[in-house]
């Protein structure tokens, strides 16, 4: 990437793009265009050797039209204000196409954790969230985990707002531990939804999930449980990669047999499972009916576009396909699963754990299963009619489904006083 590069400018150019699309109303495109509210703060943090260090912060809330924001908080030292921006506005989407009640929300802090001690981590924590406490909230905005921070970090937060306000309130963070109001299914919920959408397309291009071939690449949270899910229906998954390597078995593959993000190169897939070892392009060229990403951004591209040769492809990572890749696909007649529809098992989870931590009321795995399926499944014929019916992609389909919505909301509500 060039260091002119602005994600923020990317998520604008896309979001005009489908607005002509949509011929949508000129006097509402300014108020979508920009976040709504970016807030800045700075974090001081006394360390153990008794000095203080300061660390930018970042809150970023894209539009609130549909409910209160929602997106995670990341620690890295490629948090930027353009990133939180664009993070924020690409979840104003994906909570709109979801269905849910939210807007976008995204927030970081420009930090090395690695130079970090556990308590060092947990007063950055701490402080962070005291700053932004101003604009977050049950009902205002409600951060989960993103890049570096897990659970034990949302249960900082978690108590760190409620000592504030004297009061227990488990709806103000999601990605929490499970003893702490965290949501039973939230770990598998992103690969499951990946599956769901995988079983749905098979069954809407006439191929039944027990011949289908399905090639995997990535085998962290998302492609390890994406892989057993689908194992489990029948597939055949007959290549999976991680970071070390890749794996292709024309007789399948046993996800259970291997270990999900594995740290070293003896735990990789390409060395537990027995098979053919192989290149990660190799992978991704491999014939097949379902090809998943499920590792990183920008793996389909220009450069190895025209060697995939699966029927559909299922995003289950954030921005896999590049719009030139995306484009080609398009015009070879490739099914392609956008990420902020077939990844959204996730937030959709993070949703109800929401609800159940404002009710005090908690579902069984089953239930939340159960709920997720219908959701995804929900939103993934919506947009596959609307693709059929306007002979678009289902990504312009679903990026029409998630504007029109917001776009309806602020109408709807209009603009304040
Ligand atoms: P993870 O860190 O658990 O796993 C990533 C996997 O990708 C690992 O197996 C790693 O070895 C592999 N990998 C890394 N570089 C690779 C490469 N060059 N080639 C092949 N494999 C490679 O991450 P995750 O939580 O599974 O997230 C994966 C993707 O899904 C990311 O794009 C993330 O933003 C997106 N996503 C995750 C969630 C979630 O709930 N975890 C939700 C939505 C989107």
């Amino acid at each position: 990437m060039s260091k002119e590069y602005s994600a923020f400018k990317q998520a604008q150019q896309e979001f005009d793009k489908v607005a002509d699309m949509m011929q949508l109303d000129k006097s509402y495109r300014s108020v979508l265009r920009e976040p709504s509210r970016s807030l800045l703060v700075n974090v001081p943090v006394r360390m153990d050797d008794g000095s203080i260090k300061t660390f930018a912060g970042y809150r970023c809330q894209h539009n609130t039209a549909c409910g209160p924001a929602k997106g995670g908080i990341r620690y890295s030292e490629d948090v930027s204000l353009d990133e939180v921006k664009a993070l924020a506005m690409w979840m104003t989407w994906k909570c709109s196409l979801a269905g849910i009640p939210f807007g976008g929300g995204k927030g970081g802090v420009y930090v090395d954790v690695k130079k970090l001690s556990e308590g060092e981590l947990e007063r950055l924590s701490r402080r962070y969230f005291a700053e932004i406490q101003v604009i977050v909230g049950p009902d205002k905005d409600i951060p989960a985990p993103d890049m570096n921070t897990d659970s034990r970090i949302m249960a900082w937060f978690m108590d760190t707002y409620s000592m504030n306000i004297g009061k227990t309130a488990l709806g103000v963070v999601t990605g929490k531990p499970i003893s702490l109001g965290g949501s039973l299914g939230r770990d598998s919920a992103t690969g499951r939804g990946v599956e769901i959408s995988t079983i749905n397309l098979l069954g809407k291009q006439g191929i039944d999930p027990k011949n289908a071939d399905v090639v995997i690449q990535g085998f962290g949270n998302v492609g390890a449980w994406a892989a057993k899910l689908l194992y489990d229906d029948g597939c055949k998954i007959i290549g999976l990669s991680d970071v070390y390597g890749a794996v292709y078995n024309p007789d399948g593959l046993n996800p259970y047999d291997a270990i999900e993000r594995a740290m070293k190169p003896e735990d990789s897939v390409s060395n537990l499972l027995p098979g053919k070892k192989i290149t990660n392009n190799e992978l991704l060229a491999l014939e097949c009916d379902v090809l998943a990403p499920c590792a990183l951004q920008n793996q389909l591209t220009a450069k190895n576009a025209k060697s995939v040769k699966a029927k559909i492809i299922v995003e289950g990572a954030n921005g896999p396909t590049t719009p030139e890749a995306d484009k080609h696909f398009v015009e070879k007649g490739i099914l392609v699963a956008p990420d902020f529809l077939a990844n959204a098992g996730g937030v959709i989870v993070s949703y109800f754990e929401w609800i159940q931590g404002l009710a005090f009321l908690f579902w069984t795995e089953r239930e939340v299963n159960n709920k997720l399926s219908a959701l995804m499944n929900q939103n993934i014929d919506k947009v596959y009619v609307l693709a059929e019916e306007r002979n678009i992609s289902m990504r312009d389909a679903a990026y029409i489904f998630a504007i029109q919505r917001v776009a309806d909301a602020t109408r709807l509500r209009g603009i304040y006083p």
